[in-house]
């Protein structure tokens, strides 16, 4: 094994797999993947990918065998809950929280039965994936229970009779409904992170790495943003750049034929903008395009 090259480790297949990908690729990695092989080489860098399944990668990462994993929180920790407890290394690098992988681990319960807050499921059977995140929960709740370990079909354990309700990963709540529960308390909330070994790593690496970071966060930047262009009113220039968050510097161009509007350019953050939409048709903007940002380097 060569110790020069960089080993990233991405979840092989399954939901983090193809934004890992596509963002070590946007930041200009050229990865060649054949579909059936544990690693890909990086063609321009000194790189590896590694493809493996989500629940190993932060074992590896804390075991220092390889440099860098993209993986969930809820399993980061679960891991980390897990290893603690058996002695082994825990510990790694937060390098970066990204914008994909978003869900949260929250208890569901059968619809017919009633809700009355955490109590509600004192002593009850609860079936998960995730026995050490629940149990942190439930045990700073007070609330007495038993886990039910499930590595997969965690929604169907109350009607199969395994358990009284279930502690899952959620993102839209359609699976859940379709199980007949209802979600009724988040336990755990989670993004996929990028996280480093502790123990430091080669200079040629790190190098590599200094290189990546800003790119990556170049991404993550562009994402959230939007290239906006309007036309906006002479006399309420300052209130309309007010709204607008994240414009510091907006581009102000004369607009011919019209004194008494200007063209604004900027960049702003999506959600905000939509939210202010009304208030800067309010203020007499119009001609509002909003166009997507590819890549962003401040
Ligand atoms: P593997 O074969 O790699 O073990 P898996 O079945 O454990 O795969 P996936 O279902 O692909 O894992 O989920 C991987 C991660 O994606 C989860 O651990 C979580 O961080 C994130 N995720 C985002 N949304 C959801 C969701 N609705 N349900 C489950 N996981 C989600
Ligand atoms: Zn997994």
């Amino acid at each position: 094994m060569s110790s020069k090259r960089m080993r990233i480790a991405i979840q092989k297949s399954g939901r983090l797999s193809q934004d890992s990908e596509e963002l070590l690729q946007s930041c200009g990695l050229k990865i060649n993947k054949r579909e059936a092989r544990l690693i890909a080489h990086v063609d321009n860098y000194p790189i590896d990918i590694l493809r493996v399944r989500d629940d190993d990668i932060p074992g590896l990462v804390m075991d220092g065998v390889i440099d860098i994993g993209i993986v969930g929180e809820n399993v980061l920790e679960e891991t980390r809950l897990q290893r603690e407890k058996v002695g082994l290394p825990t510990e790694y690098k937060l390098l970066k929280k990204m914008d994909f992988g978003g869900c949260r681990l929250s208890l569901a319960i059968p619809d017919e039965m009633e809700w009355h807050g955490l109590e509600t499921i004192n002593g009850m059977k609860v079936a998960t994936t995730y026995p050490f995140l629940t149990r942190r929960y439930l045990e700073e709740n007070h609330i007495q229970f038993k886990t039910v370990l499930l590595t997969g079909s965690v929604e169907i354990a109350p009607r199969a009779g395994l358990a009284d309700c279930i502690c899952d990963l959620v993102s839209s709540g359609a699976t859940i409904e379709a199980n007949g529960l209802k979600e009724v308390q988040v336990v755990f909330r989670s993004k996929a992170v990028m996280i480093q070994r502790i123990k430091e790593l080669y200079p040629e690496k790190q190098e590599i790495l200094d290189k990546i970071m800003p790119r990556i966060d170049g991404m993550i930047q562009a994402h959230g943003s939007k290239y906006i262009m309007l036309h906006a009113p002479k006399n309420n220039l300052d209130e309309i750049i007010k709204i607008l968050p994240g414009c510091e510097n907006p581009t102000i161009m004369e607009l011919a034929g019209n004194p008494d509007h200007v063209a604004l350019h900027m960049v702003s953050q999506e959600a905000h903008f939509w939210e202010n939409m009304e208030k800067l048709k309010a203020l007499g903007c119009s001609s509002i395009l909003v166009l997507p940002i590819e890549k962003m380097l401040k």
